[in-house]
């Protein structure tokens, strides 16, 4: 099931919508990775804010 998650970003505190499956890197405009692919779901490394 798809799914999407918002994250904020540590570093700035941007809150992004992330795909929680995603299979590619989700970097924030301010250059801090937020999703890094860990060969099936997304590893959230910013704060989920729900
Ligand atoms: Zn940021």
């Amino acid at each position: 099931m798809e799914k999407f998650i918002k994250v904020k970003c540590s570093a700035c505190g941007e809150e992004k919508t992330v795909f929680y499956a995603a299979s590619r890197k989700v970097v924030c405009s301010c250059g801090q990775i937020l999703s890094a692919p860990t060969g099936g779901r997304a590893a959230i490394i910013g704060e989920k804010t729900e």
